[in-house]
């Protein structure tokens, strides 16, 4: 279970992020939905140790306070990043990238077997395991950039618009492999600006608005929300 509070960031004189609250269960997927510049990587860079700005708040993974710890000790809490972008390696196959995903001790003891957990949540990576990344399709290699961070054996998973670039196609499958992410026990947190496919696999949902929180639900239940409608899934 993660579970933030009055979690607040600054860049200088401008506050990016304002007091959000947020939780997120095991085997939850929860979108956070926001415009450009509302704080959502923000929020997760400040989640992840890697915020450049001043970060205040609490975030508790497991009753365990990560905030404001370094990135290492928070993937060895549990919490693991597919940042924006995947920062995954062309010139590697997949399975090499994969392997480097189980750096953190919490991985190492078991790579075996989490290689083989996380190849048989993604078969498609199982098939590809000696391509070189740099051939795949970049839905592909998105999945990879996941099947490396579930490496680490995370307990929450949080994506930075991973959806970014893809066809709506290929979109698709990403969402697919978030859901097996989640019938694993995984808590998925993901920032996101594809609001209808998102919101179709999320459970529940936030909207960030200029860095606050200013509206929390079901995932359903916002699909139907005229603000949401107009704001993030085309409705006039
Ligand atoms: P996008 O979808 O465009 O990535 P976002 O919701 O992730 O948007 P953030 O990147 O979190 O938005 O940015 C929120 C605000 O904070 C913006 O006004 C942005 O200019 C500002 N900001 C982000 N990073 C920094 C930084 N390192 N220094 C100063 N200001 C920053």
């Amino acid at each position: 279970m993660l579970e933030i509070r009055d979690l607040s960031v600054s860049y200088g004189q401008h506050r990016a992020l304002e007091s959000a609250a947020l939780h997120v269960s095991p085997g939850e997927i929860v979108v956070i939905l926001g415009a450009n510049g509302a704080g959502k990587s923000t929020l997760l860079k400040a989640l992840c140790g890697i915020s450049e700005g001043r970060v205040t708040g609490s975030a508790l993974l497991d009753g365990e306070e990560i905030l404001g710890a370094r990135p290492d000790r928070i993937v060895e809490a549990g919490l693991s990043l597919v940042p924006e972008g995947r920062g995954i390696f062309g010139d590697l196959t997949v399975q090499e990238n994969l392997t480097l995903g189980a750096y953190p001790t919490r991985a190492r003891d078991d790579e075996t077997g989490n290689l083989d957990r996380v190849l048989s949540l993604f078969p498609k990576l199982a098939e590809r395991r000696r391509q070189t990344v740099r051939t795949m399709s970049g839905g592909e290699q998105q999945m990879v950039a996941i099947g490396r961070a579930m490496m680490s054996n995370p307990q929450v998973l949080a994506l930075d618009e991973p959806s970014l670039g893809l066809s709506p196609l290929l979109c698709k499958d990403l969402f697919q492999s978030l859901l097996a992410v989640k019938a694993a026990g995984v808590g998925v947190l993901l920032v996101e600006q594809n609001a209808k496919q998102s919101l179709r696999i999320a459970d529940r949902g936030y909207l960030l608005e200029n860095g606050e929180i200013v509206n929390e639900d079901k995932a359903d239940a916002l699909a139907r929300d005229p603000a949401v409608q107009r704001a993030y899934l085309g409705a006039g």
